[in-house]
């Protein structure tokens, strides 16, 4: 019996609705599996907890959590009570950071019977993983003089480790895929760093002759993810470049609600973190209209990282064939519960 051992994190507002469904979904594809079995413990860690104890997660937070396989969070923040940095920085970011979640990676798909705002939805299945640890968020730089004369210096930061890193994910991942890499760069523009980022992008490809790839400039990478999304496999961006295209990954999907996402630790020292790309949707909290989407395909993202592949393309493929027979949360245009579109979800899984 292989035993995932999972830290939940429900945290805010939706979270708390989504994260559940996911649960659900998660025990139904172990049970009909045999083999694999979920243990969730649940952490209470949010802007609720921050209110009641003055901190976002206990002092020893990071040590409750360092022993899981994976952390599987919701969404965290409550904009009306706690400020953004706060709870932020309080949870989220200090967990990306002290576990070297140093990557980032969003799929985005067209989901049969989710309209597309793009004019010509032709099919897309695409995954950005962004280097999510240095390059241009970054903190070195600073200002000076004052008045018209003040100047702001920001340096961007590439390391050799941190961009072959990112690159050999990529590669990696394209393998288990369509073998077709990407790279984002701006190397006609952006004269020390992406000159260095198409050399070791070029250095990495060397070892993987069996994949395809291709180099295009952010800019007009951008304008393909909105005319021609069809073209892509996985692209491997840099931290800016990688999270513009995965917003507009999301919105061309059709909603934020479908979206998900993963921290990833490469070197294994410290569990991965599993989060749809949506926040704590204080607009809708409460109503039971939450589309749990984006937190079950983020599950399937787990599967996929703990190496059930096959189990998580089936529940993709599920999660398809319930939004293409129209049974979708109002974001989506559709009038189902959140609970409706799992309770689906899982009887086609049944069947
Ligand atoms: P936060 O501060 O937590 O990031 P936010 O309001 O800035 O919250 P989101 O929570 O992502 O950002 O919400 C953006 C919009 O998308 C809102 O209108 C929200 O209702 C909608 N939305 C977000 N998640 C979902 C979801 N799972 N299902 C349906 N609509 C959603
Ligand atoms: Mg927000």
């Amino acid at each position: 019996m292989k035993t995932l051992k999972i830290a939940n994190i429900p945290g805010d507002g939706v979270g708390k609705e989504v994260v559940p469904e996911a649960v659900r979904v998660l025990h139904t594809i172990a049970d009909l599996h045999g083999g694999l079995k979920f243990e969730f413990t649940e952490f209470p860690w949010s802007c609720d907890y921050y209110l009641k104890y003055g901190q976002m997660m206990p002092e020893d937070g990071l040590k409750q959590l360092q022993h899981f396989d994976g952390i599987f969070l919701g969404a965290v923040g409550n904009l009306n009570l706690v400020p953004d940095h706060v709870s932020l920085w309080g949870l989220l970011i200090k967990i990306r950071r002290e576990f070297q979640q140093v990557i980032n990676i969003r799929p985005a798909k067209r989901l049969k019977g989710i309209a597309s705002p793009l004019t010509n939805p032709k099919d897309f299945d695409l995954i950005v993983v962004r280097e999510n640890s240095e390059g241009e968020y970054s903190e070195v730089g600073g200002r000076i003089y004052q008045g018209e004369d003040q100047i702001s210096i920001q340096n961007a930061v590439f390391s050799r480790k941190g961009t072959e890193r990112a690159m050999r994910y990529a590669f990696e991942l394209a393998s288990k895929r369509k073998a077709k890499v990407t790279s984002a760069t701006k190397s006609n523009g952006i004269v020390h760093s992406m000159p260095f980022w198409d050399e070791v992008f070029q250095d990495v490809a060397k070892s993987y002759p069996h994949i395809e790839t291709d180099s295009q400039h952010i800019d007009a990478l951008a304008a393909f993810f909105v005319t021609n999304p069809s073209r892509f496999d996985v692209i491997v961006a840099s931290n800016l470049f990688g999270d513009i295209l995965t917003d507009i990954g999301a919105a061309i999907m059709g909603s934020i609600g479908v979206a998900p996402a993963a921290n990833i630790n490469v070197n294994g020292k410290y569990p991965s973190m599993f989060e749809p790309v949506h926040g704590s949707a204080p607009d809708i909290v409460g109503k039971g209209i939450a589309n749990p989407i984006g937190q079950i395909w983020t599950a399937k993202m787990m599967l996929d990282h703990f190496g059930e592949q096959e189990l998580g393309s089936h529940l993709l493929e599920v999660i398809e064939q319930v939004t293409e027979s129209g049974i979708i949360t109002p974001d989506v245009g559709g009038r189902a519960t959140t609970s409706e579109v799992t309770d689906q979800i899982i009887s086609h899984l049944k069947k």
